[in-house]
């Protein structure tokens, strides 16, 4: 069983939507940064070989089980781009910036389906175990207006599937509840405690 978990991530918005996730279990949740942990580059191409490189580095330099995950926005009208991009589509990971130019390129690129999604894949790497993998989705559609101001990233600009709101106007926990993140860590409790998080 798990009791402590170092969350490989140095994304605020994250660690505290795994803090809030994580806390019903009992487990001691540490972000990396409080264990003075390096920030890992994502040199992958995939989400799961990303979450899998940070899991496993600050695993072995941690010496205690580590989650990462990595996750990212795919736009249908942009062939799936940002994709595993997603964090680096914007100078100086400015999400401001980043949303201005993701409603850019779809006005100037004349679809006018904006349907999306975000996927999320976490890696549980437990030392001497291999790498456990969990998975998330969840479908819907940009918009050119930002409305909202909960979350992070591309929140303000997304409108999941079955809602009229965007990400950034829910609460962390109606979020959780339907979100590629909420949805695999769901997976991820379901496996590793046997529980059910909703
Ligand atoms: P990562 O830290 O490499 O996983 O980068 C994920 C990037 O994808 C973030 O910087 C955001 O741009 C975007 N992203 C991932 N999950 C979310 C979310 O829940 N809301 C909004 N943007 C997200």
């Amino acid at each position: 069983m798990l009791n402590e978990l170092v969350i490989a991530s140095h994304n605020q918005g994250k660690i505290t939507e795994f803090k809030e996730m994580l806390a019903p279990f009992g487990v001691k949740v540490y972000a990396a940064s409080d264990l003075n942990l390096p920030d890992v580059e994502e040199t992958g191409t995939t989400f799961a070989e990303n979450a899998a490189l940070k899991a496993e580095t600050l695993a072995n330099i941690s010496g205690k089980p580590c989650l990462a995950d990595d996750s990212g926005l795919c736009v249908d009208a942009l062939g799936g781009r940002p994709g595993v991009y997603s964090a680096r589509y914007a100078p100086n990971r400015d999400f401001n910036k980043a949303m201005t130019m993701l409603v850019d390129e779809l006005k100037a690129c004349g679809n006018p389906d904006w349907s999306a999604h975000f996927s999320c894949v976490l890696a549980l790497k437990q030392p001497g175990h291999p790498v456990r993998f969990y998975e998330g989705r969840v479908n819907g559609k940009i918009i050119a207006e930002r409305r909202g101001s909960e979350g992070f990233g591309f929140d303000p600009v997304f409108v999941p599937d079955g809602f009229d709101r965007t990400f950034a106007e829910m609460t962390h926990a109606e979020k959780a509840g339907i979100s590629h993140r909420g949805r695999a860590v769901a997976a991820f409790l379901q496996k590793e405690f046997n529980a059910s998080r909703l």
